[in-house]
């Protein structure tokens, strides 16, 4: 079908709740994809940064149709190989304790916001159910995570939303430390704010937030679904900043194009959810979970993270070589970068590189948002870069 007869078909049968660009994407190699036009992009997006061994790769693929011949799904009422494995690699890499497995982001963080407050719950009784969480944060689009946001936009149409959350200003201790009270049991955030533009919080001010985590008992929440695997140069960002977190969640990268989220407690915490407090259908299915694996095998490795970082550079320093003066920096970490331009901007230089062919997406009010494929070689940088300069 063309474009124009899938978006006809689309808008008769698809619920109109996304802007999309006018493409319709149909296959691809490495970080390089196709429209039904045959028309090519590179991709620095990766879905949104999900493809992290990119396209057509071997290895994934291969683990996904072994799997999907043994076993697609069982119920979680059993024990399945991929799934333990998956939780022993994250915690064996990170030296943190158990895994939850989840579909999503959003469920990953419903989880980790469940298991902060049956923590607080189990050992200071009722009404220690406040979490503190950074304004321009997102964390995800169910009713609860809505509201976990630190962002008024979200706080919209769906009314009643989940009570107990507070939002403090990012890199300002002060700000974090006048919303702690007594009902409060934990802090929530993100170590880079990702749709909120690309913007790393401050060394000094997060090692702060978990030193007042650890003197009042409140559990430090990092969202990671965004910047973890492999994303920002280092398995976890948090690993970036030196901390040890509560509880982490994570999603986007962890299957590689499928989906899947989990949340990964410190060994502090992490027999707080018990039978009957929490579950999911899909959660930790194995088909899912083979390709966890594959991406965690490839991920969670020295060579590949130090790669991962190099390019990361290399984006960042031949981008501000262009010299344009439509660019005003480039914010972030590896291989999530923002490329900061006017505010209000950045939609518009987002669409010209899709015209030309780089797929970039947007985040925040000025930054195009960069999340490519972890795999994405240089030639592929290099062509991208071709295109930024013409655009920028
Ligand atoms: C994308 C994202 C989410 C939501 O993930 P979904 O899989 O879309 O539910 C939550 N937190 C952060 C930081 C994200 O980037």
């Amino acid at each position: 079908m063309t474009y124009q007869e899938l978006k006809a078909e689309e808008n008769q049968y698809v619920m109109n709740t996304y802007g999309r660009f006018p493409i319709a994407l149909d296959h691809g190699e490495g970080a390089t994809l196709w429209d039904v036009a045959g028309k090519k992009y590179i991709d620095l997006a990766s879905g949104i940064g999900v493809n992290c061994l990119g396209y057509n790769n071997e290895a994934l693929i291969a683990a996904i149709t072994e799997q999907a011949h043994k076993l697609m799904h069982v119920s979680n009422l059993f024990t399945t190989e991929p799934m333990v494995q998956v939780a022993k690699k994250l915690v064996t890499n990170t030296g943190m304790g158990k895994v939850f497995f989840a579909n999503s982001g959003a469920e990953a963080n419903e989880g980790m916001i469940k298991l902060a407050r049956k923590y607080s719950f189990d050992k200071y009784g009722a009404g220690r159910h406040k979490i503190v969480t950074l304004i321009n944060s997102f964390h995800g689009r169910t009713v609860t995570t809505l509201k976990a946001t630190g962002q008024d936009k979200f706080h919209n149409y769906f009314f009643p939303f989940t009570e107990g959350f507070d939002y403090a200003i990012a890199n300002d201790i002060d700000s974090v430390k006048a919303k702690i009270d007594g009902a409060t049991c934990a802090v929530m955030m993100e170590l880079i704010q990702g749709e909120g533009g690309v913007l790393p919080l401050d060394a000094a001010f997060v090692k702060q937030v978990e030193a007042l985590c650890r003197e009042k008992d409140l559990l430090l929440l990092i969202d990671e679904v965004q910047t973890g695997i492999g994303r920002t140069g280092r398995l976890f960002c948090f690993q970036n900043y030196d901390i040890t977190p509560d509880v982490v969640s994570m999603a986007k990268g962890l299957g590689g194009g499928t989906p899947i989220g989990a949340v990964m407690a410190a060994k502090t915490c992490c027999d707080v959810l018990t039978p009957g407090t929490h579950a999911t259908t899909f959660g930790g299915t194995p088909m899912v979970c083979a390709a966890a694996n594959c991406v965690l095998d490839t991920v969670a490795d020295d060579a590949f993270l130090a790669e991962v970082r190099a390019k990361g550079e290399y984006l960042k320093e031949q981008i501000l070589a262009i010299g344009s003066p439509n660019i005003h920096g480039v914010r972030g970490m590896g291989l999530m970068l923002g490329i900061i331009v006017d505010e209000g901007k950045h939609a518009e230089f987002a669409g010209k590189l899709i015209d030309k062919g780089v797929l970039a997406i947007t985040a925040g009010k000025n930054a195009v948002r960069l999340l490519p494929p972890l795999t994405i070689s240089k030639a592929e940088m290099d062509e991208a870069l071709t295109i930024m300069k013409e655009v920028f």
